[in-house]
């Protein structure tokens, strides 16, 4: 490391870490450096997306049936695999209607914050958390609220503070499971009292579930959206990470609302 590594700016991603390390290397300091922060598994050739959805582009691109606008929320083939998909994992069934196609989880996530946000209006964000989400709430002019993470307790939600920085015009409240950056995996009880609780506070819960089946020790993965007679979910995801082909750009934001509460205007929105 030089001297000069004291910059004012704090890094707000590993990425960013990673960066201002590599920046930061004396010079002639040439010695081997392994990284830790890389997060696209696609750049290794051992890391290869299943060969039916490699076949399946090729197919569609032949065909040339895809080669025309397409309607704004995606064609409805695409939206109706989508709602199957996340419809395995609950006990009722996503319609087609209820799924909206958009580039990547992180546009579903823009999406999301730019529906939401009015003057006024606050959202809970989990702290750490994804930058991205912080700069689409800040774009928007929502305030931030942060709520923390509990590393003692396998990060979860730390709910006690969550009803106190929580008022009239707070929104949504956003988690991230399984985890990023701490790669926690909530449980199905964790889960559910984030539910009992965004029901209390009237708001929507804003699942990122983009790592969705990609879990670490033994809880297995449940999705938000199983929660969803109690308090309405809207949940993003992609294939970006579980078949690592984030260069293609396919996500989704999904409202999961078997109640029908968000149409009954029953939460603040
Ligand atoms: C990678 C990531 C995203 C973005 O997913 P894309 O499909 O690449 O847009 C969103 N949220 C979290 C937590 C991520 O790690």
């Amino acid at each position: 490391m030089g001297t000069n590594v004291l910059k004012t700016e704090t890094p707000t991603s590993i990425d960013d870490a990673v960066y201002f390390l590599k920046e930061n290397l004396n010079e002639g300091d040439h010695r081997p450096s392994i990284s830790f922060g890389f997060g696209d598994p696609s750049c290794f050739e051992c890391f290869r997306t299943t060969p039916v959805a490699e076949e399946a582009i090729v197919e569609a691109v032949r065909s040339a049936k895809f080669n025309s606008y397409a309607p704004t929320g995606g064609i409805l083939p695409a939206r109706r695999a989508v709602a199957d998909y996340l419809s395995r994992d609950l006990p009722y069934r996503l319609s087609p209607d209820d799924v909206y196609l958009t580039l990547g989880c992180n546009q579903a996530a823009e999406i999301t914050i730019e529906v939401l946000a009015r003057p006024g209006a606050n959202i809970l964000l989990p702290r750490p958390g994804y930058p991205d989400i912080e700069a689409y709430a800040i774009f928007n002019k929502l305030e931030i609220r942060q709520f923390d993470l509990l590393p003692e307790r396998g990060w979860e939600v730390d709910l006690d503070t969550i009803e106190a920085m929580s008022d009239e015009s707070t929104v949504a409240m956003v988690i991230i499971n399984p985890g990023n950056p701490s790669g926690s995996v909530y449980t199905y009880n964790h889960l559910n009292k984030i539910a009992e609780t965004a029901r209390k506070l009237g708001i929507v819960v804003i699942a990122d579930e983009v790592y969705g089946h990609l879990v670490y020790g033994s809880n297995p993965f449940v999705p938000m959206s199983l929660f969803a007679t109690i308090v309405p979910v809207i949940t993003l995801g992609s294939v970006s990470k579980r078949w690592m082909i984030p260069g293609w750009g396919l996500g989704w934001l999904v409202t999961c609302d078997p109640s029908g509460l968000l149409r009954k205007d029953e939460v603040k929105a």
